[in-house]
Order: structure tokens, then C-alpha cells, then sequence
């Protein structure tokens, strides 16, 4: 089976070639690395969960809460724009700065090395929703206790899973890149700079402990507990429920209720209907904040040969096609 032509092509070109590694944990994930994701799982989950009566009891001040705003938003669009639409679809091409600038804003997010993450959802697309995908929520069957397991297995479970995606296989074309191969190795230090920038500003601006403190709190660790969940329901809500106006061969599912939070990505039964489109709410009135980007990267002149859906190719692919004037 080779990869549809909607991906990137060449990415299942060489297989098993002496490329290096673009993650440190090898092919298969070790216990510490287990015991590693499980904390970084865990911990600003927990912060998510006090962030309610805390910000109740207290409130938040203006400061950390333009912290958590701008480091969610940055590190969002540097998946959604970065690791997703440009390194894993191509659905752009990037001057030398902005796919460097892409790589490291998308390591913010503190979802896993570059190369890991776009391998992973290559072979999501390849399968998607059948046997070989990743984070199917329908892997278990479709009565309602399976899905229900399903759903947890696509939102968090699949983490887990000690078999790794073939990443020589899946996104070769950047593991031949030496800058992004080691902005993908150097992952957990991205990690730290993106813990690290809210409580620095925090305690600078307030020139205190305390401000260091719940900067950290807000900025760090709620914000990151929040794009977390908001990413994998990509991967468990808008694979079960949603509109789904196009033809793919897939559950997808748009939901409307996601798109502010997941940057355009919610649009998601479009993405998969037209993988390689730069936007994915293409519909009246469907926020893409992604897209918009993409946009002003191609204005200033950092983003070139935008693949922007035409008029024409989305309505091929409606699935009512009755409904359309030519
Ligand atoms: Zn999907
Ligand atoms: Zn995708």
C-alpha cells in the first residue's frame, strides 16, 4: 500500500535507509519515556482541574491571563500551521526562517518531537479509522461500550502504545533536514524554554516570586493541560460526531463548537476530504484562524505555492452534490 498522492509524496520513499534518528527514544518507548509522558500528561492536567476554583476563589490577573492567551495561541498555530498543514501536508512551501520558525513555535506546544508527531498523523491519513491507524476511536468496534473505549483510546490511550510509527518511513523528507532533525531531537528542551518563558516574564514584570509563580501556573501549565485536550479531541470527538458535508473515507466530522480553541483545525471532515488544502473551514462563516495565517505568511512573502481550495474542488468533493451550482 503506498501513501495517497494527497500527502506528501516521497514520504514513504525510503524506508529503512541509514538516515539518523530524529527523536532520542528509538522505535520502541521505554519506561522512563512512559513514565515521562504520563507526567507530562498528568501534571497540568491536574493545574487545569484547580485552574476552575482557583480562578473562582481568586481570579486571574491580567498579566497571566495574557500569558496563557499568547503561549496557547503561538504554540497552537505552530502545530496547526507547522507541524500539521506545512510539515505533514505540505500544503505550502516556507522560506528557510519561517519552516525553522514553524518547527520550534510547534515544539512549544509539548506534543512530542516534530518528526514523531507528523509520522503519526501520516499514517493516520494512510488508514484513517481502519486497521494501522494510530488513534481511531472506532477500533474497538461500534456498540456504544467500544466506542466509549474507543474515544479514550484516540484522545489519550494510543499515547501510550509501546509500538512507535516507522518514522524512516513516514517523514523521511525531514529527517534528511539536519536543522529540523535536531529541533526535533532537542525536544525536551523546547519543552523547558516554553515552561519557562511565562514565569520569567511573570516574576520580571511583577518583580516577585509569587507573580513567577502563578504566570507559571496559568501560562505553563493550564495552558498546556488546555491545547492537549483540545488537539487529541481532534483525534476522538471529530472522528465520532460532526457535520459531514464531504466525501472521505473516513468518520470525520466538523465541529463548530472546536474551531476557535483547535485554530480552524475542527473543520475536520473537509481536512480529510482535501488533505492538502491550506484551509480547512472553506464553508460560509467557518472560523479558520490557521488559514488566515497562512495568508499573511503568503502577503509578506515567507509562504509560497498555498494550495487554497478553489470553488471547483471543493464542491467536488461534497457528498450532495445535487445541492451545488456548477
Ligand atoms: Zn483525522
Ligand atoms: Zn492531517
Amino acid at each position: 500500500m503506498t501513501l495517497s498522492p494527497d500527502l506528501m509524496e516521497g514520504a514513504a520513499a525510503s524506508s529503512g535507509g541509514s538516515a539518523p534518528s530524529a527523536t532520542r527514544g528509538g522505535e520502541q518507548k521505554r519506561s522512563v519515556e512512559q513514565v515521562a509522558l504520563l507526567l507530562f500528561i498528568t501534571v497540568p492536567f491536574l493545574a487545569l482541574l484547580a485552574a476552575v476554583p482557583l480562578a473562582w476563589g481568586r481570579g486571574v490577573s491580567w498579566l497571566d491571563l495574557g500569558l496563557m492567551v499568547f503561549m496557547y495561541f503561538l504554540a497552537c498555530h505552530g502545530i496547526t500551521v507547522g507541524y500539521h498543514r506545512y510539515f505533514t501536508h505540505g500544503s505550502f512551501k516556507a522560506k528557510r526562517p519561517l519552516r525553522i520558525a514553524l518547527a520550534v513555535m510547534g515544539s512549544l506546544a509539548v506534543e512530542g518531537p516534530l518528526v514523531r508527531w507528523v509520522a503519526d498523523h501520516r499514517k493516520h491519513h494512510k488508514y484513517s479509522d481502519h486497521e494501522g491507524d494510530p488513534h481511531s476511536p472506532w477500533r474497538f468496534g461500534e456498540t456504544v461500550p467500544a466506542l466509549m473505549k474507543g474515544l479514550w483510546w484516540a484522545h489519550i490511550g494510543w499515547l501510550f502504545d509501546e509500538e512507535q510509527t516507522d518514522q524512516q518511513k513516514y517523514a523521511p523528507d525531514l529527517i534528511r533536514d539536519p536543522a529540523i532533525r535536531r529541533i526535533s531531537r532537542d525536544f525536551i528542551y523546547w519543552t523547558a524554554v516554553s515552561l519557562a518563558i511565562p514565569p520569567l516574564v511573570g516574576g520580571l514584570v511583577t518583580m516577585s516570586w509569587w507573580g513567577a509563580f502563578t504566570a507559571f501556573f496559568w501560562g505553563s501549565l493550564v495552558r498546556v493541560a488546555l491545547l492537549h485536550h483540545v488537539t487529541w479531541s481532534i483525534n476522538s470527538i471529530c472522528h465520532a460526531v460532526g457535520k459531514r458535508p464531504f466525501r472521505s473515507r473516513d468518520r470525520s466530522g466538523n465541529v463548530w463548537w472546536l474551531a476557535v480553541l483547535s485554530c480552524g483545525e475542527s473543520w475536520h471532515n473537509l481536512h480529510h476530504a482535501d488533505p492538502t488544502s491550506a484551509r480547512h473551514g472553506v464553508l460560509r462563516g467557518q472560523v479558520d484562524s490557521s488559514a488566515r495565517l497562512i495568508r499573511w505568511f503568503e502577503l509578506a512573502g515567507w509562504a509560497t505555492d498555498v494550495r487554497w481550495p478553489s470553488g471547483a474542488r471543493i464542491d467536488a468533493r461534497r457528498r450532495d452534490k445535487s445541492s451545488n451550482a456548477a
